[in-house]
């Protein structure tokens, strides 16, 4: 792929405001009269018409930064929505993949000083893309794959034994070594490059429904424990758990939760999306908490975009706004609250330098940043570093890493370069699929740094577990 660099903050792309967008975009031009979105919720015109094309996003945004196209921008992207809205180009495989380009890290929405609502619009769009436009074959059976296997923990755990066998035997570094498996699908390669380490902790999932708080109860919460984190990353849904009840909180696990419905929404599968978040409603309904407390940053937009999800369904949408304002980051809510349990330092010599990683959806979906770092910073000995494009994606992106894997390596690279250029010793990142892209590219990059959620360190700290340094 020809990339531009991804440190370019000048953006020599970017038409004058009054420019023609047919004339810059010839291939589209000649697609005039061709199918639009179909009736069923398109892009909005009054949020596309909000776009004053300033083009103060481009810099921000992560697949414009690689890509170096105009249409592969969020100023594109806005342009080809409300021209394909007129009829003037068409809805079909090429437009579409500008669309499938946007990794909906929402650092447009951040940026854009007209509040232009990008995240209704691509989230409008995604759908139409899945519903009119055929994926070739070896696209929808990777998507299928992913879509079928991913937010079902059931069908995850009986790989979870053939995989651990795959990595004691070797095999991940002949595979990578010798690319083979990139010979034959780089998606499936890119699926196999961050698949986690199997350990012992991934077997374990017999969490209790109660579980107490520690000394005076001061809320009841109920804990989502997630799909892919509930089977690779359950060391910190444990950790959580730790934490809430250290800290006055009675923990409810309803059984019968099942995904949260991310990973379908961000690819416009919306009729799985709202199976999931139907199910997630019913399960937490009844069981009287104050909070409903998730670790994950994706899954925690997803959980409070309920309300806008299910806006159309007139038995859900109430119960969906009602379960949507319950949501809380685990970060949010402990900041919010304060921590009673006393904090003891991480590593004996008492000073660490800590990176904090911040993921897209976290910062930019639900404007939460300075509650992770307050959190941090109250652990004796802990040294906040900042890195240069905090605020930039690290290319994993729900999917996306695997959905297009080129992209989303140089935005790796990229990030981790950043975080290591800090000099910090760990790095502490909220997200499971930030996580894994991070630990590739430190892998990549022959880095040993340790990398942990907040609520790990958290919990080590209220627990007085020592970090060893590397
Ligand atoms: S989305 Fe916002 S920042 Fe980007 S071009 Fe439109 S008005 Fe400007
Ligand atoms: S969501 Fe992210 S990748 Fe998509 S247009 Fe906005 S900034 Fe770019």
């Amino acid at each position: 792929m020809q990339t531009q660099d991804i440190n370019t903050q000048n953006n020599p792309k970017i038409p004058a405001k009054d420019s023609n967008f047919l004339e810059q975009n010839p291939h589209l031009n000649s697609l005039a009269n061709n199918p639009s979105f179909d009736s069923q919720n398109p892009p909005n015109p009054e949020l596309i018409d909000a776009c004053v094309h300033c083009g103060f996003c481009l810099s921000t945004c992560p697949s414009y930064r690689v890509i170096g196209k105009e249409m592969d921008s969020p100023r594109g992207r806005i342009y080809a929505m409300d021209a394909i809205n007129k009829g003037e180009v068409a809805l079909n495989q090429t437009t579409s993949e500008h669309f499938d380009t946007c990794l909906g890290c929402l650092a447009c929405v951040t940026t854009c000083p007209s509040g232009v609502k990008y995240d209704k619009l691509i989230a409008a769009t995604r759908p139409q893309v899945e519903r009119n436009i055929p994926r070739s074959l070896p696209d929808k059976l990777i998507r299928n794959l992913i879509f079928n296997l991913f937010p079902y923990p059931k069908r995850l755990r009986p790989l979870l034994i053939p995989l651990l066998v795959y990595q004691k035997l070797g095999f991940p570094k002949l595979i990578r070594a010798t690319k083979l498996l990139e010979k034959i699908s780089p998606r499936l390669a890119a699926m196999e490059s961050i698949l986690p380490k199997i350990t012992v902790d991934a077997f374990q999932d017999n969490y209790p429904t109660i579980i107490p708080a520690q000394g005076e109860k001061r809320y009841r919460v109920g804990l989502i424990l997630g799909c892919v984190q509930r089977i690779f990353f359950s060391p910190v849904n444990m950790a959580t758990i730790r934490v809430l009840t250290a800290n006055g909180c009675e923990v409810v696990i309803p059984q019968s939760q099942g995904c949260c419905a991310a990973l379908p929404e961000h690819q416009g599968q919306t009729k799985q999306a709202h199976t999931m978040a139907k199910q997630m409603i019913d399960s937490f309904a009844n069981t009287g908490v104050d909070a409903v407390i998730i670790n994950a940053a994706g899954c925690g937009h997803t959980l409070k975009e309920y309300g806008n999800i299910l806006q159309d369904d007139s038995e859900y949408c109430d119960k969906a706004k009602e379960f949507s304002s319950q949501v809380k980051d685990v970060q949010e809510f402990l900041a919010n609250v304060g921590l009673i349990a006393k904090l003891s330092p991480l590593v004996e010599d008492e000073e660490l330098n800590i990176v904090y990683q911040d993921a897209c959806h976290l910062l930019h979906g639900q404007k939460i940043s300075l509650e992770p770092r307050k959190l941090l910073q109250q652990i004796p000995g802990v040294k906040l570093r900042e890195p240069i494009d905090a605020a930039l994606c690290c290319g994993s992106a729900g999917i996306y890493n695997m959905l297009q894997p080129e992209v989303a390596e140089e935005l790796g690279q990229q990030k981790v370069e950043n975080l290591l250029n800090t000099g910090a010793e760990l790095i502490a990142s909220a997200n499971p699929g930030c996580s894994l892209q991070i630990k590739k590219h430190l892998e990549l990059q022959g880095k040993k740094i340790t990398l942990m959620h907040p609520i790990e360190l958290l919990d080590y700290s209220i627990r007085g577990v020592k970090l060893e340094r590397k």
